[in-house]
């Protein structure tokens, strides 16, 4: 008799553009790519600067920001996160200008107002090269 299949968390695909920032997040760092040219910080990672087309370097983020906005997921699309809900779906503006799509963690999550403080964390998924950037809120 065949096994039912346990749904299993989704992770990022990891191509050539995105690489180092995965690579970077496997060591605890968050990664940002600032462009030579004009300076500009982006998040997402790209190929060349959205400003200038400029040649980019990556720098590491202090990983520190704000709660821009917040809405909690009760029903996930894959079922495999329903031990997570409700997850705190966040868009954090990072100290250094970029926005980021992530979800909060840790045990005061349900405290979270607009504006607050948070500080990234990293979560290992089952991918041992996989960590995932998440946020926690800061004292
Ligand atoms: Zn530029």
């Amino acid at each position: 008799m065949a096994e039912a299949r346990m749904p299993q968390k989704s992770i990022p695909k990891v191509n050539k553009v995105d690489q180092p920032f995965w690579e970077g997040a496997a060591r605890s760092k968050f990664l940002l790519q600032k462009c030579r040219a004009c300076g500009k910080v982006q998040f997402f990672p790209r190929v060349a600067c959205v400003d200038c087309f400029g040649e980019l370097d990556w720098i590491e983020s202090k990983g520190t920001g704000k709660i821009h906005s917040f809405t909690l997921v009760r029903v996930p699309r894959n079922p495999a996160f329903k031990d997570e809900v409700p997850i705190y779906y966040i868009n954090v503006i990072l100290d250094e200008g970029v926005i980021v799509e992530s979800k909060l963690v840790g045990e005061k999550k349900e405290k979270v107002k607009l504006g607050d403080n948070v500080k990234v964390v990293f979560e290992q998924t089952h991918n041992p090269e996989i960590k995932l950037p998440c946020f926690e809120l800061a004292e």
